[in-house]
Order: C-alpha cells, then structure tokens, then sequence
C-alpha cells in the first residue's frame, strides 16, 4: 500500500500548465449510495419500495434521509420533524428512527465490494467512496462502473450512482447528474460528454462541491452565477478573492486535479463518544450511568485502533432555558495513558461528580479521550503499582465476546440497566445485521 501512496501525484495547485499534471492521471469516480438510510430500510424490508419513506435524525428530531417520493412530497432535508407531521401522516409516509448500526455495517459491506473492482479508493463518508477508475479504460469507463453498480446492487442491495471524471469536483458534479437523469443508468463519465461547457453553464455556482452559502452569494455579487462562468474566470482574480480554496474549485472545474485520493487516514487525535438524552437528565445517578456507557463505547473505539489515552473530558450540556451557563466540562490527565475501560470509567465519574450541579437539566453529555499514543508505545510510571498486562487480557476477553455474541452482550454495571436517560428512537427497525436477536424472520404462510 505505501508504495501507490508514494507514487500519487502532488496536488497541482498553484496553476501549473496542465501538461504538467496530465502524465499521471488519476480518473475519479464517486460512489454515491443513493438516498442511503432509506435504502438500508428497504433492503430488509421490500414494501418501502415504491412509497414514500423518511429517516429522523438522532432522538428523532430531524429529517435527514429521504426517498425520491418523499422528496416529490416536498419534504425538505434537515426540517424538524413536527413541522411536517401533518402532511407525513396525510400522506402515508413510512417514519423509522435512524439506525446507525444498520446503516454503518451496510456501509462496510458496500465498500468491501468496491474493493472487488480497484484497489485505490478513498472513504470519503458513510454513503460516499471516491475510486481510482485509472488503469480500467479499455473496459470502457461506463460499462465497467455500471458492472459496479449492478454488482453494489447483488451483493448488498443498495441502490448506487457513480460520477467519473478527471477531477473530484467533476466527478461530484458527475454523480448529480447521473442521479438527476435515470437513461443514464446510474453513471456518468463527465470526460464522455460531448458538450462539457454548455452542461456547466446549466449548473449553478452553489451546487458545487465546496461552495457554500456564503461563497454563492459572493460568487454571484460579482456576476459569476454559473459553474461555467466560474471555471473561466481570472484564477488570480479569485485566488486574491476566495483564496487557495476557491482558485482549487476553479482549476479543478477545468480538470485540473487539485485534490488527490487520499488512501491512508490520518491518524486519530482524539475519540469522542457523545449523545442527547430521550429526556432532561437532573439525577447525578443518571448522568453518571450515561458518562460510563459512553466512555465504555469510546474505549472499545480505543482498542480497535489499538490505541491508549492520557487524557480524559467529561461534558454536559444544559437545557437552553436553564439558568446556567450551557456547556460543562473538566478533563483530567491520567498518570499512565491506557484503553482499559474499568479504570477509565472510574476517572470518568470523578469528573461527572464535578461538573453536576443540582436543578441543572441536562440534556446531551459525551466523553472526549485525548493525548493519544499507540497502546504498545505507552509510558509505564514505577509507581503504577497496576497489573496492566491482565487488564489487558481482560478487554481482550470483553471485546472478542461482544464480538461474538454482538456488541452491549457484556455490559458495565456503571452504565444502569435500564438507562431511561436513553434518546427517543421510537420507530428504529432491527439491527439485523449485527444482533442475533434482532435477526430477520422468515415465515412460511400456509
Ligand atoms: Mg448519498
């Protein structure tokens, strides 16, 4: 693997003469699961197919994914959910509460089969994978990504789009477009086009991939309204205006490619599990079983990138109309850096116990573990005076269970049995995938 990463390009930023950039071409192509969370729902779940269907966000508060019948309704993404409750219900949609288990490991199963088709890609988010097409060109660009969505389909039931071109934010602009129109089958290859200017100048600047709000307005305070407009403008001129950020757009437009894959995650700084609460949390006992359960979950994160930590944060925040100030935190250093999750548990609740204060109503809390090192690397204190080594077994043991028999199977006591502090995920379906006991049925009807 560090033999390719060495070989990648440099970005060519800076306006370098496109010949120069032209010899070790990456070709991109975006996967883009199309309207992700929904289509997780109706893999395990065939009458969602055909009517219109929505996922709320956490604690069931907004819409954040939507099929295309729910988005013919009007139903905007990111409204809060009472707002259109009324039409939901006049309209027959199907309501289900995110499902981030589900939805996380059909993720991982997408991915895994794109790995069949190339070896370099970049995961760029839970729904979207950036690939390498280069190399594959005598297979024609388009029939070899729709054998990926074909296959992407087969293997694992989600619907996918797929955007190519020489640079990421064509290959964005791309996948737009092979959504929008359905004779195209789910790909674009942007290089294919026989009109490339004419389809930018019918896209507008804020549909571009990094242009925001803000630049959109800027962008078109100045007579720039299109991409097409933008992608023959002075790079100089919008270098000194937008900045580097805003001249990679522009060169990338001309494809240019600015932003390379990037293979290799940077390395973690930092694990941060945290959760808003079903209800206001005002008993110390309660925020305490929520600060465990969450450090419990961010130290198994811990372990799986084998990695240890020194310090240590505890959150909360109130609810807006309390009195209090709204944030509440205190972090302490741990005199050896570790992923133990008993030990870690017992800093934790030190630092709950301080930052609780009575009438306080809270609602959301997380933990934050910093100052991380590689587990193997950590520094030992002569007066430790702990056996590291078999706590470590002992996580070992914890992990390979909640492995075996799904995750939560061996619990700490400290983080409650009931946990009614738990957010409202009222209409979530089973986590089929992961939990033996939320697994499928078939039934055979006489
Ligand atoms: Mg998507």
């Amino acid at each position: 693997m560090s033999s390719i990463l060495c070989d990648r390009e440099k970005p060519a930023c800076g306006g370098q003469p496109v010949s120069d950039v032209a010899s070790n071409k990456t070709i991109f192509a975006l996967v883009d699961c199309n309207n992700f969370y929904v289509s997780c729902e109706r893999v395990f779940n065939p009458n969602l197919e055909g009517v219109p269907v929505v996922v709320l966000s956490n604690n069931d508060g907004c819409i954040i994914s939507r099929s295309n019948e729910a988005k013919a309704l009007g139903i905007k993404m990111a409204v809060p959910f009472f707002e259109v409750r009324d039409l939901i219900e006049q309209a027959n949609v199907r309501v289900y509460s995110a499902n981030f288990t589900l939805y996380g490991d059909m993720s991982r199963r997408v991915i895994h089969t794109l790995a069949q088709f190339t070896p370099e890609r970049e995961i760029y988010s839970i729904d979207e994978v950036f690939l390498n097409l280069s190399g594959f060109e005598r297979a024609g660009l388009s029939d070899y990504a729709r054998q990926i969505v074909a296959t992407v389909k087969k293997w694992t039931g989600i619907p996918i789009s797929i955007g190519i071109a020489p640079t990421k934010t064509l290959a964005k602009l791309a996948n737009k477009q092979a959504k929008k129109r359905p004779e195209l089958k789910g790909v674009m290859d942007w290089s294919a086009l026989p009109d490339p200017e004419e389809r930018l100048a019918q896209i507008e600047v804020g549909e571009i991939w990094g242009i925001g709000p803000s630049g959109e307005r800027r962008l078109k305070s100045w007579g720039i309204e299109t991409a097409h407009k933008l992608r023959q403008a002075d790079d100089q001129w919008i270098l000194k205006r937008m900045g580097i950020v805003g001249q990679r757009i522009l060169l990338e437009l001309r494809g240019i490619s600015c932003l390379p894959l990037e293979m290799v995650r940077s390395p973690r700084k930092s694990v941060l599990c945290s959760r808003s609460f079903g209800r206001a949390v005002e008993k110390l006992n309660e925020l305490k079983e929520a600060v465990a359960e969450f450090t419990s979950q961010a130290a198994e994160t811990l372990r799986e990138d084998r990695l240890s930590a020194k310090h240590l944060t505890v959150f909360c925040i109130t609810r807006p109309h309390s009195e209090q100030a709204r944030t509440h935190s205190s972090t302490v250093e741990l005199p050896v850096a570790t992923d133990s999750t008993p030990e870690l548990i017992r800093y934790a609740l030190r630092e709950a116990e301080k930052i609780f204060f009575a009438d306080g109503r809270f609602k959301k809390a997380g933990v934050v573990f910093s100052g991380l090192v590689p587990t193997e690397e950590v520094q030992t204190d002569i007066f430790d005076g702990k056996n590291r080594g078999s706590a470590g077994k002992l996580m070992q043991a914890l992990d390979e269970v909640n492995a075996r028999l799904g995750s939560g199977a061996l619990r700490f006591a400290a983080a409650g049995l009931l946990q009614s502090w738990r957010m409202k995920s009222s209409r979530r379906s089973p986590r089929c995938t992961t939990r033996w006991n939320e697994l499928l049925e078939a039934k055979t009807i006489a």
